[in-house]
């Protein structure tokens, strides 16, 4: 019997197959794009929010092992928006007609890399079928709550393009067909936090032929345009963006990929630098003419998917789906380790596993599987197909292969793990090849076979109509081959090694870095892999600790927050320790070991202070004894209290007591709102007062927790006061509790710790 961790029913059918229906975020949340619906799933993988309302993945037909390692997930959703444009209005002309600007469906989506919201995470930008564009962002609970509508983006569109004169041209220019937003570029030394958010780009193509960049401001929290570029004359049909080369010190560029129904493919190179004077990116874009005459052949085959992939030796690979073939392309020049260049065309063979199998049918996802070297390409018939040694020699795969990863056997998996659901839903006769198992979206879920994939059933010889709000889709999480024990714990070691010493893609949540890691400790049923890894953790090679330096500019809040977020989030031994404390955390959840989760819990305790203590030191040393006014005192009193407990370094206790010497009074730090006798001792995240009051303690400014309005952290449940800009946007009345509304030095290092300083997850504000 075929293995499933998780089976979820959803309302309504995708509107059509391909990388739009469902995809990964940065933050480890999964998008599956229906008809009506854009459900924002996050799966119970490393996440501690309360479960009562998450989708279950286990059914009634689930195994006791199923049962215990079931992904469950959370569920929010955003509603299609009334449509605000009728085309009709803007040009009368044939070629701009939308015909479903009466019945809207959703037509595509995709996140910005995280970061970006007011959380710190995962933006979202959708396409309707009336082709209007906006940007979301979620309030209050990323997971659970709502998203609202940030931005709509066409009026946008519509005042870049104002100049120009012709309506018919004009709303052609609007008219958006396909959207991709490109990853983040590696940071650059020494820039800024503005110049981080914003250095990636939406792109934004239309029926024009005209790919619109827009940027993202953090200052306006809005998308801006930033350049435009012109094509051909004809749609542009999908987008797909390289990663940005980090070849020079301030250069970054990427690749864009632009497909036309054609079937051709034209390339720009985009590329941006930073310009100190102005603090803004400087923006070019150039089309790419050498090397690419068979990328742009036409042949009147329209490509269903596109997307690059990086492969495990760090050479991009663009793939394209047409039917009844996949390409492969990559350049000769400029890329060391790529052993092949040029086109290469795999012709498909059809899986037959129903009734309605055609190796003609579009594609509905492509991934790259690192550990195998392979591409892994999914089709709307259910069929996927394995292209082997994508890095040496690519190579098409059928049957075979002693591990059971090719093109028969994973179809074949596919096919299984649909034939057991089916037969669960439905409990009537036997499942036949006459009920099709349509893939509508595809994605690696995690490495070492775990993919996502969202499924419907399809009878072609069944001529009874079925009303839209009758149709159900699943999505299924299910091992489409099998590894080894050892691959399994080479792929978890390997993985957590990997994110630990490495200090590109910081901005991406531990989550979402970890998914694979994580997958596998769900996995294991004993405890013997959780012990190679907590054992992994504790004994891992500490990175040296860095220097701490003052900043003569630092003068007010702005100055400050500029100042003090690089310094957390880029500190290399900050990261490490936020993602040990991270998988420590996750670890403790895993077993029920008495004697494994103490010592998880000491280890928790030590990198606790640690992380503690290098934030102290950052923002002591930072600031100096420069800032004596009295509304800092309170707050100042209690990082001394904190850096004497801690047995801070000697630079910050030279600090400390030079601030110590300049506060007005002796102000014992923290005391008991309750009673008003000094907090006698500290636990983690705990303080009690003598007569014994325990109360919650802020993990950004060490104050007592005396308010409701809070943020927790999503991983590690720790409890924060909300940042001054939140407690703007959510419009709290309760600022006078706010210590980060009296003193500024506080409501900056608020505003600096967006996401928990202890396991880098994203907070939410659960009141
Ligand atoms: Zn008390
Ligand atoms: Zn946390």
């Amino acid at each position: 019997m075929a293995t499933i961790y998780s089976s979820v029913v959803l309302p309504n059918v995708a509107t059509s197959p391909g990388l739009a229906t469902v995809q990964l975020t940065e933050d480890g949340q999964v998008l599956v794009l229906t008809r009506t619906s854009l459900h924002i799933l996050t799966p119970t993988l490393g996440f501690t929010l309360d479960q009562s309302g998450a989708l279950k993945g286990s059914g009634k037909g689930s195994s006791d092992d199923e049962r215990k390692t079931a992904i469950n997930w959370l569920r929010t959703q955003i509603e299609l928006p009334i449509s605000n444009v009728l085309w009709a209005l803007e040009s009368d002309e044939f070629p701009t007609a939308v015909f479903s600007s009466l019945e809207s469906l959703w037509h595509s989506c995709c996140a910005s890399p995280s970061g970006l919201s007011i959380v710190d995470g995962c933006l979202l930008v959708t396409l309707t079928s009336n082709l209007e564009l906006a940007l979301w962002e979620p309030v209050k609970h990323f997971a659970e709550g709502e998203w609202r509508l940030m931005q709509n983006i066409t009026p946008l569109l519509k005042e870049h393009y104002s100049d120009v004169k012709n309506r018919n041209q004009r709303a052609l220019r609007l008219q958006t067909v396909s959207i991709a937003w490109s990853p983040q570029p590696a940071q650059i030394q020494d820039q800024s936090t503005h110049l981080s958010r914003s250095a990636s780009l939406l792109a934004v193509a239309s029926r024009a032929g005209i790919v619109t960049f827009l940027r993202y401001d953090p200052l306006s929290n809005s998308l801006a345009c930033a350049s435009d570029t012109t094509l051909s004359d004809d749609w542009i049909t999908s987008l797909a963006w390289s990663p940005w080369s980090d070849a020079g010190l301030v250069k970054r560029s990427a690749i864009l990929a632009c497909a036309r129904p054609s079937g051709a493919i034209e390339l720009i190179i985009v590329s941006q630098e930073t310009d100190q004077a102005s603090l803004a990116w400087v923006l070019q874009i150039e089309r790419i003419t050498t090397d690419v005459d068979e990328l742009l052949l036409e042949d009147d085959c329209q490509i269903s998917a596109l997307r690059w992939i990086t492969t495990h030796n760090q050479v991009s690979v663009l793939v394209f789906c047409k039917p009844g073939r996949v390409c492969l392309f990559t350049f000769a020049t400029g890329v060391a380790a790529a052993r092949w260049s040029g086109l290469r065309t795999i012709q498909l063979q059809t899986q037959r596993i129903s009734v309605e199998s055609t190796a003609f049918a579009p594609a509905a996802g492509i991934s790259y599987i690192r550990d195998r070297d392979a591409v892994v390409v999914a089709l709307f018939d259910g069929s996927v197909h394995t292209i082997h040694r994508v890095s040496e020699a690519p190579e098409y795969i059928v049957n075979g292969d002693a591990e059971g990863f090719d093109s028969a056997s994973v179809s074949q998996a596919v096919r299984a793990a649909f034939v057991r659901h089916h037969s669960q839903l439905t409990s009537g006769p036997k499942t036949t090849v006459h009920e099709a198992n349509r893939t509508t979206g595809c994605v690696n879920f995690a490495d070492s076979g775990h993919m996502l994939w969202l499924s419907e059933v399809h009878r072609p010889h069944a001529y009874d109509y079925v009303p839209d709000a009758e149709k159900r889709t699943s999505l299924l999480l299910a091992p489409l081959w099998r590894l080894t024990a050892e691959k399994t714990f080479t792929i978890t070691i390997d993985g957590i090694q990997a994110v630990v010493n490495t200090n590109r893609e910081l901005h991406i949540p531990p989550a979402g870095r970890l998914r694979s890691v994580l997958m596998n400790l769900r996995l294991s049923l004993d405890d013997s892999l959780l012990r190679q890894v907590v054992d992994l953790l504790i004994n891992i090679a500490r990175t040296p600790e860095t220097f701490y330096d003052f900043d003569p500019s630092v003068q007010d809040a702005e100055t400050l927050l500029r100042a003090l977020k690089p310094r957390f989030d880029v500190n290399p031994h900050l990261h490490q320790l936020r993602l040990r404390y991270f998988l420590l955390t996750v670890c403790s959840q895993c077993t029920n070991n008495s004697e494994l989760k103490s010592t998880i819990a000491q280890a928790l305790q030590q990198v606790d202070v640690d992380i503690t203590r290098i934030r102290l030191a950052i923002f002591l040393v930072l600031i100096g004894d420069k800032f004596i006014e009295q509304e800092h005192d309170q707050f100042l009193a209690r990082l001394l209290v904190q850096a004497t407990r801690l047995r801070c370094s000697a630079q910050v206790l030279d600090i400390a007591s030079r601030i110590a010497t300049r506060l007005s009074v002796t102000i014992p730090g923290n005391v008991c709102p309750a009673c008003d006798e000094a907090i006698v001792t500290y636990d983690v995240g705990n303080a009690r007062c003598a007569r014994g009051h325990v109360w919650a303690i802020c993990s950004v400014t060490a104050s007592i927790l005396a308010t409701p309005h809070l943020r927790t952290c999503s991983v590690c449940n720790r409890k924060a006061l909300l940042a001054p800009s939140q407690t703007h946007s959510l419009n709290t009345r309760d600022t006078l509790l706010l210590v980060a509304a009296r003193s500024w030095l506080a409501g900056a290092l608020s505003e600096a710790s967006r996401r928990c300083p202890y396991c880098g997850g994203l907070f939410v504000v659960l009141v």
